[in-house]
């Protein structure tokens, strides 16, 4: 650990890719990280940017890993943005450009999708079958006023083969053509933590967002008024950090070589 500002967590926000997985692949400690704060009663959520898999089945990837998880502990971009719309428009009209994540998480919200025809909004995530059609279509919509919602900017995703282009790519060619800049909901948003704290029912201040990004995950964080706990299991490492820090202008209040010095700090604060 190389410093520490934090207050002592009252629950924890945790960031997914690179924090407790890598791919299909769990990160060391994370089975027994999650277990940990079972065992001790530290209410906690799952919280990820990826809008394309409905929580069951992040849930399910999870468990496949030996990481104990259930549905509703999962908070996803997905959920958010619908939630967003629905709570400045209830049963607003939407046209989705994004995978079945999202339509359900839409659907969920009481928002009204539509495929052909006028909607309000476009809301827009990862879809790995777009085509040219679905280009024509929410270009059209945003031409002709429709507001842009962007469930998370990530321009690139790790994957077991190599990178992909991401939402906030797409997102780039559909801003492009219209000319409208999207309200973006995942993380470095706010937007996507304040959600999560209302679903945890905690306060920023009573809370920690973990994370192994400093330009999401922190920075969301941070910006949502919640204590940051960096761990170098993912993008960030001890050589990088400066070079991140320099480029986020922001400082994570805890450093954590690994999950199970996270872990141990965690429960030495909490007194077990
Ligand atoms: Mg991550």
């Amino acid at each position: 650990m190389l410093k520490t500002n934090l207050r002592k967590p009252q629950g924890l926000l945790i960031d997914l890719d690179g924090t407790l997985y890598h791919g299909e692949r769990r990160i060391d400690g994370a089975d027994e990280w999650i277990a940990s704060l079972r065992e001790c009663g530290l209410p906690f959520l799952f919280v990820t940017n990826n809008s394309t898999a409905a929580p069951e089945l992040v849930a399910a990837r999870l468990e496949r890993m030996g990481i104990s998880a259930s549905a509703d502990e999962v908070v996803t971009s997905a959920q958010a943005a619908a939630a967003y719309i629905a709570e400045h428009s209830p049963g607003a009209t939407v046209h989705i450009v994004g995978e079945a994540g999202l339509k359900l998480a839409a659907a969920d919200a009481g928002l009204q999708l539509v495929d052909n025809g006028e909607a309000r909004y476009v809301l827009q995530g990862l879809d790995r079958e777009l085509d040219y059609s679905k280009l024509q279509r929410a270009v059209s919509l945003l031409l002709g006023g429709a507001e842009y919602i962007l469930t998370n900017p990530d321009v690139l995703l790790p994957s077991d083969d190599g990178l992909l282009p991401g939402a906030g790519s797409l997102s780039a060619l559909l801003s492009t053509a219209s000319g409208v800049q999207p309200t973006v909901i995942g993380k470095p948003s706010r937007i996507l933590v304040s959600y999560a704290l209302r679903r945890i029912g905690l306060e920023a201040e009573q809370t920690w967002m973990v994370g192994d990004n400093m330009a999401t995950d922190i920075a969301a964080g941070h910006g949502a008024g919640c204590g940051t706990a960096l761990v170098l299991t993912g993008l960030t490492t001890l050589d990088n950090l400066p070079h991140y820090m320099e480029q986020t202008g922001m400082q994570p209040d805890g450093v954590f070589a690994d999950l199970r010095q996270l872990n141990t700090y965690i429960l030495s604060m909490l007194g077990t």
